[in-house]
């Protein structure tokens, strides 16, 4: 059984609004088992919308239509359906009756063209509009199947929940039930990824696996259809087994996480402290920590030593170091993160020294960028990165491998 929604409404086109009907429904109709292999939009024109519908019917047996179920001229769904399918609007008795209700309600007076509401194609099941006017509408025939919804979220939402669906499910046999899981990775490329679990890509069918390639993550999104989900989390679960047995060194994390996030909760888990000594980042690393609560356990604090001066003022680096080694090195690094772990006398202390270009630093590329990682009772551990970004994305990128280093010292 395969389903295609279409958004109906030229402010979609615009971009004005964003198709978050859509949205809704897919994730709706995934759960009863309902593939939907299309998302059509189209601008409030009859002609246009027609052929849309056309399109629709051809690749789909269920067609979902969302907005133009209004009062105004360019409100036109339901007469381009109606012509369509040759079906005749009859105006709905009950819908009549709220519509005037309302308008009795809140002593305004009722246009002619209000009455449009209340028509409904012929044969039609009702869907009770309980937020507006506008009801839904749910038809088949021979072949297909058309499920109209107004446009309005606070309208649309609740009515194909409490109807729209159960419409569905009455009329079709539909029992599969569709589980998905989001695995995240960092370090690795979307073409390494593939290249090392080409083999399972090659023979999925169920579950599926589906590569995706931030900036700076790839994710990999497992999902399985079967009658039970608990079999469909069991077919996830081997899936996910195997894959982690080719490329599990880069996985962190599981569906909306970030690795921020992953950092936090090994830090918590082990009852770690962390100050931070940051050049390049200049806070970025405290900044995205800080805005997880609860955070307060876990980071003391830490200073931006921006400059050479701020280097040895602040974080005592020695003028020495720096005069030899540059600021963007592995030395400089490693006093930044053991100084900043001194003077606060915490368990961790991070450092990130680096080029964010556009230009050159002491004869050094942008993008070249040391992390320092100090621990109490551990040998401090520098990282050198070789980014290749824009001045700012050097600089999110350096905060990401900074968790990811610590994390995996903290998981070693
Ligand atoms: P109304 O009676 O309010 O005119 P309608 O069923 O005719 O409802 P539209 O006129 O197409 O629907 O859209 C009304 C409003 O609903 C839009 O201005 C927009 O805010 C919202 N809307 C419409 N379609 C969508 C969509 N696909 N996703 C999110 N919001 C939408
Ligand atoms: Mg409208």
């Amino acid at each position: 059984m395969n389903a295609e929604i279409i958004a109906v409404g030229s402010e979609l086109l615009l971009g004005q609004i964003v198709n978050t009907n859509a949205k809704f429904i897919s994730k709706c109709l995934a759960e009863i088992g309902v593939n939907v292999f299309h998302h059509t939009v189209v601008g409030d024109n009859a002609n246009r919308l027609k052929k849309s519908i056309e399109v629709a019917e051809k690749r789909a047996n269920l067609i979902i239509f969302t907005g133009g179920l209004g009062p105004t001229k360019d409100d036109l769904t339901k007469e381009t359906i109606a012509k369509h399918i040759g079906k005749k609007l009859v105006i709905d008795e009950q819908a009549m009756q709220s519509i005037e209700a309302y308008f009795k309600r809140t002593k305004r007076v009722m246009t002619e063209n209000n009455k449009k509401q209340a028509l409904v194609l012929e044969g039609a099941k009702v869907l009770p509009n309980e937020h507006g006017m506008a009801p839904g509408m749910f038809l088949h025939n021979d072949t297909h199947s058309y499920v109209l919804l107004p446009g309005p979220p606070h309208e649309m939402e609740p009515m194909f929940l409490h109807y729209g669906m159960k419409a569905i499910q009455e009329k079709m046999d539909v029992k599969e039930k569709i589980e998905s899981r989001v695995l995240r990775f960092f370090g690795i490329g979307e073409s390494q990824l593939e290249t090392e679990i080409e083999s399972i890509l090659d023979r999925q069918s169920n579950p599926t696996i589906a590569p995706l390639a931030s900036e700076t993550e790839v994710t990999l999104r497992i999902t399985s259809k079967h009658q039970s989900s608990e079999e469909a989390r069991r077919l996830i679960d081997q899936a996910e087994h195997e894959l982690l047995s080719y490329v599990g060194d880069y996985f962190y994390g599981y569906d909306d996480t970030s690795l921020m996030a992953e950092l936090i909760k090994i830090l918590e888990k082990q009852n770690l402290t962390i100050a931070c000594a940051e050049s390049l980042t200049a806070g970025q690393f405290q900044s995205e920590m800080a805005s997880y609560p609860g955070v307060s356990s876990i980071l003391k604090g830490g200073v931006v030593c921006y400059t050479n001066e701020a280097k040895q003022k602040m974080v005592n680096v020695k003028k020495e170091t720096i005069q030899q080694f540059g600021a963007v090195s592995k030395e400089t690094a490693k006093e930044l993160a053991e100084n900043i772990l001194l003077s606060l006398d915490s368990d961790i202390g991070i450092s990130f020294t680096g080029v964010a270009g556009p230009d050159t630093l002491e004869g050094k590329p942008a993008g070249t960028v040391w992390i320092g990682i100090a621990r109490k009772n551990h040998e401090t551990k520098t990282f050198l990165l070789e980014l290749a970004s824009s001045r700012n994305g050097n600089r999110s990128r350096t905060v990401k491998y900074g968790c990811h280093y610590l994390m995996k010292e903290l998981t070693k």
